[in-house]
């Protein structure tokens, strides 16, 4: 059995091709919920992990979804530049781990809990609401303008 739990019905999860998953082309390795296709939840894998370390908890569709949607506008911040303007004079790493150590203290958690593809669905659109709150106060975004922080319509998609 292995270590890996699916975060919908908590069964253990299986190291799989995601050619299940995606229609028969492969976008490497995941881990599968044992109770797969009943239980639709899975996760990537680390591609340059020997031991296959999953990227994060085991997801249905809509926490999915929500994760990608967090992350769409998370690395809008990093990869446009924002960050740096969120926090200047910040000599931190690179861009990304600027970004999250920026996210962990907004959120208020340590930054090593800070890890997005570990969140369900509902705390990623929470997560959202705040950063989104958080830039339009600081005239990165206008008000009502949320290209990155779409709600939840309740539409089913094909995973990520
Ligand atoms: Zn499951």
């Amino acid at each position: 059995m292995s270590s890996v739990i699916c975060g919908e019905c908590g069964s253990p999860c299986v190291l799989a091709d995601s050619t299940v998953v995606y229609r028969g082309r492969s976008r490497g390795k995941i881990w599968i919920c044992s109770r797969y296709p009943s239980c639709d939840s899975y996760v990537g894998v680390h591609s340059n992990s020997r031991r296959h370390a999953p990227k994060g908890v085991p997801a249905g569709p809509y926490t999915r979804r929500a994760r990608g949607e967090l992350h769409r506008f998370f690395d809008w911040l990093w990869k446009e530049g924002i960050i740096d303007e969120l926090m200047p004079g910040t000599k931190r790493g690179n861009r990304r781990r600027k970004a999250y150590l920026w996210l962990s203290r907004v959120l208020g958690i340590p930054e090593g809990d800070c890890h997005i593809s570990y969140w369900h669905g509902d705390r990623c659109y929470e997560v959202l609401e705040i950063i989104t709150k958080k830039l339009e106060e600081s005239g990165h975004i206008r008000k009502r303008s949320r290209p990155y922080a779409r709600k939840n319509t309740g539409r089913r998609t094909d995973g990520d």
